[in-house]
């Protein structure tokens, strides 16, 4: 069947765009300036002012962003990471390449992110660091992670790859760690066409030393401080960003009010849970994701598929059970509950409400 409602309309913000993408681009490829430079300076410069941040470090990934916020925090072999098992490989990769041990800790079943309590109770004398998840574009528990990183001399390193302009107790995501990592991958909320991240944080020297691993471990070309990485955000898809970036609060707020409309024609359904809404957070529905009880997740999903519904599931091993983190032999019972029951709808900013219809109708067939 014909795939009648996309996870994520890209095409559709494309078209949209096209004209000023067009002009961007052209004037990239005209400019000859093809690494670093005014294009970038100028997107770090609005993101920024956007974040309402100090520095902003683009670079090439999400996944480099947080190796290099560990790294430049001096998070090395011997020291303990702590985060969670419900979340995209990324996360936890990031802490094995700085050479760091990962320490799982299982997630607070409504919103899916770290539990604090757990959190607290895998902390030891060789933690140095947590790196709670903004899962989905919901906000973790930052208050509580704060406290117990402050009263255990830990630092804090915020994965906001999916929350993009999401606030908690009316603070932006990304700004209440030592650093806060986001992604520009495609489908984030803020996304490239191609790969790209970012590094946000208050602390000159931080930003310092993240802008000299950046480029190969040096401040000043050819002499070299540190083994670093090449991690520069490409000038094509920062002009691309730029193009992008103006429309961020509306686009959130899109998600947002399609988020509520499927709380609303979703409301009744029989073995369903919908996403948890805490009035201390802004959601900012990087996915909207739903639990299907009773064994029946991936049946439904087939059935949806059937329809021409795309759904997603994110994600469905968590991480401690994947091969490479079997042996460590844990049970992490929420987040393998959740592995078992999520489902993702489509949403986005150009997402329809008959499109929002169709998959509220399949939905309820699918479980009767
Ligand atoms: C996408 C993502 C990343 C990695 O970002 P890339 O830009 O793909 O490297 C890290 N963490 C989470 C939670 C993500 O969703």
């Amino acid at each position: 069947m014909r795939e009648r409602v996309p996870m994520l309309d890209l095409a559709a913000e494309v078209e949209f765009l096209w004209e000023p993408l067009q002009g961007a681009i052209q004037e990239v490829l005209r400019s000859g300036q093809f690494i670093l430079g005014p294009e970038v300076e100028a997107l770090e410069r609005e993101l920024a002012a956007y974040l309402g941040v100090r520095h902003a470090i683009t670079l090439n990934s999400g996944t480099d962003a947080l190796v290099i916020a560990l790294r430049a925090l001096g998070v090395g072999p011997g020291d303990e990471v702590i985060t969670t098992p419900f979340t995209f490989f990324a996360t936890v990769e990031a802490i094995c390449h700085a050479g760091a041990t990962p320490v799982f800790a299982d997630i607070d079943p409504d919103t899916f992110t770290l539990d604090p309590d757990l959190a607290a109770a895998a902390v030891t004398p060789r933690t140095r660091a947590i790196v709670p998840v903004h899962l989905f574009g919901h906000a973790a528990e930052m208050a509580r992670l704060r406290d117990l990183a402050g009263a255990h001399g830990l630092r804090v390193v915020e994965d906001v790859a999916q929350a993009f302009g999401g606030r908690f107790r009316g603070r932006l995501l990304g700004t209440l760690g030592d650093f806060g990592a986001f992604s520009f991958f495609p489908s984030k909320n803020l996304g490239a066409y191609g790969d790209g991240g970012l590094l946000i944080t208050a602390d000159d020297a931080l930003a310092d030393a993240a802008r000299m691993l950046r480029a190969h471990g040096s401040r000043r070309k050819y002499y070299h401080e540190r083994v670093g990485y090449n991690s520069r955000l490409d000038v094509l898809q920062a002009a691309i960003l730029r193009v992008k970036l103006p429309h961020m609060d509306e686009w959130n707020r899109r998600r947002q009010a399609a988020a509520a409309y499927y709380q609303e024609i979703l409301a009744d359904l029989p073995g369903v849970v919908l996403p948890a809404v805490r009035p201390e957070v802004e959601h900012v529905f990087h996915q909207y994701t739903i639990r299907i009880l009773n064994g029946r997740r991936d049946e439904v999903q087939r059935a949806l598929s059937e329809r021409g519904i795309s759904t997603m599931v994110y994600y469905p091993v968590p991480l401690h059970r994947l091969p490479v983190f079997r042996h460590l032999n844990l049970s992490l019972p929420a987040a393998e509950a959740a592995a078992r029951e999520v489902l993702s709808l489509p949403i986005g900013p150009f997402l329809r409400r008959d499109q929002q219809d169709e998959v509220a109708a399949a939905l309820r067939a699918a479980l009767r």
